[in-house]
């Protein structure tokens, strides 16, 4: 039993060494640590990742303004 165990944390750690190996250096984890940006709701200024943002037509500053779901952007900026 103790070798399954010690097989079950070799394999763990090797995982995780790929992990953060093949993590620096992807350019999807760069943009992904690029894109980490909080943005307020334009609604109700609750703070969303903004890949998680949904933005709508108005502006904010030049840029779309970020909502922090469909039904804010929807209240905010009336039906489309
Ligand atoms: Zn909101």
């Amino acid at each position: 039993m103790k070798y399954v165990i010690w097989v079950a944390i070799i394999f763990v750690g090797l995982w995780w060494i790929r992990q953060q190996r093949s993590g620096s250096n992807s350019p999807l984890n760069k943009k992904n640590k690029g894109s980490n940006v909080m943005l307020p709701c334009a609604h109700c200024g609750l703070h969303i990742p903004e890949t998680e943002a949904v933005f709508g037509q108005h502006l904010a500053n030049g840029n779309p303004a970020p909502y922090c779901s469909p039904q804010h952007l929807q209240q905010h900026e009336g039906r489309a």
